[in-house]
């Protein structure tokens, strides 16, 4: 497919002004204030803990005030830094390169429950992806789960279930879903969310290669566009196969029982991008029923049937071999680690 919109984000400018206290996310009973570039929440270390394992541990170990050493210290755990000074007397943790805006989407998950919704579609790809990649990055493991399971639902793990969402025009988060797929596969290689790849990759697959150069650029590390062009070119050669089962099948079929119908070959001379309909990475567009209803004369009830079949087979093979295209486990293992 092409888009020809630009889906880039302009990066915020980095600031030098001083951090300032979040409007929300400020507790006068609070008992630490965790500092990012632009804000400082003073939040709750019993609430923090409840939720994500990487701050209980980071509590939980001893301080300069008990009298640990520094080497034992509380210190630069999971890109926190405990740092020796406090913020009007309460204790201060700085959160290393993380973005005040995205901290805040996650913390604000955690003390209201009705921020993040995993049923509504209507939050901002921003929000969604800053509470993947952060849930993650300090195990908050119940959020992590959630909006894991709240992305398989537009990127899901059966082909049939995939056909159904996939539809690149559709609004989602805010915004065509076209333009989601880079910024959340970078999200999800982040976070590690294997269980997303297979249908991530398998989507950004789909664009022109300017595209995804354009993409890559502002995105994907170099490992990750190896294994998306990697990928894409073994994707690439299945659907071949889909073409070859249409076209031995219908020519066949030609032969035997409709005769007076062109051969493909003749069909081609007259139009020559009669074949232009494979030039697609998206296993909708090859569906069984759409192939054999795109030309119904080359193709007899009986044998289109047949073919409808066939070809309906091969595209739940590709769909059963796509991980292994981007060098990911199997859809079982995969299936297997959400739970
Ligand atoms: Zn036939």
């Amino acid at each position: 497919m092409n888009v020809d919109a630009d889906d880039t984000t302009p990066s915020s400018e980095p600031s030098n002004a001083s951090p300032e206290r979040h409007d929300i996310l400020w507790f006068p009973d609070g008992n630490v204030v965790l500092q990012t570039d632009t804000y400082l929440f003073r939040v709750h270390k019993s609430v923090l803990s409840l939720h994500s394992s990487v701050f209980k541990d980071m509590f939980e170990l001893p301080t300069v005030e008990d009298g640990a050493s520094d080497e034992i210290m509380a210190d630069d755990t999971a890109g926190m830094k405990a740092l020796e000074e406090t913020y009007e007397g309460v204790p201060l943790v700085a959160l290393v390169g993380d973005k005040g805006e995205d901290v805040a989407h996650l913390l604000r998950t955690v003390y209201d429950h009705g921020y993040y919704i995993s049923r509504s579609d209507d939050h901002p790809l921003c929000k969604i992806t800053a509470i993947l990649v952060l849930s993650t990055k300090y195990a908050f493991e119940s959020i992590r789960t959630d909006v894991i399971g709240h992305l398989l639902k537009h990127y899901p793990m059966t082909l049939s279930e995939f056909d159904m969402v996939d539809d690149d025009q559709a609004t989602v988060f805010q915004d065509l879903r076209c333009f989601q797929h880079f910024k959340l596969l970078k999200a999800a290689l982040v976070a590690d969310a294997d269980v997303l790849l297979p249908g991530l990759f398998y989507v950004c697959s789909d664009f022109d290669l300017g595209h995804i150069a354009q993409s890559l650029r502002e995105t994907l590390d170099k490992e990750s566009t190896w294994r998306l062009l990697k990928g894409r070119d073994h994707l690439s050669l299945a659907f071949k196969r889909i073409q070859w089962i249409y076209l031995s099948e219908s020519e066949a079929c030609v032969k035997l029982h409709a005769p007076n119908q062109p051969t493909f070959d003749q069909f081609r001379l007259k139009d020559p991008e009669a074949t232009a309909v494979f030039d697609t990475l998206t296993l909708k567009d090859v569906s069984g029923d759409k192939l054999v209803s795109t030309w119904p004369h080359r193709v007899c009830t009986n044998c289109g049937e047949r073919l409808e079949k066939l070809i309906n087979e091969e595209r739940e093979k590709i769909w059963e071999e796509l991980p292994s295209y981007f060098a990911l486990p199997d859809w079982d293992i995969l299936r297997a680690a959400l739970e």
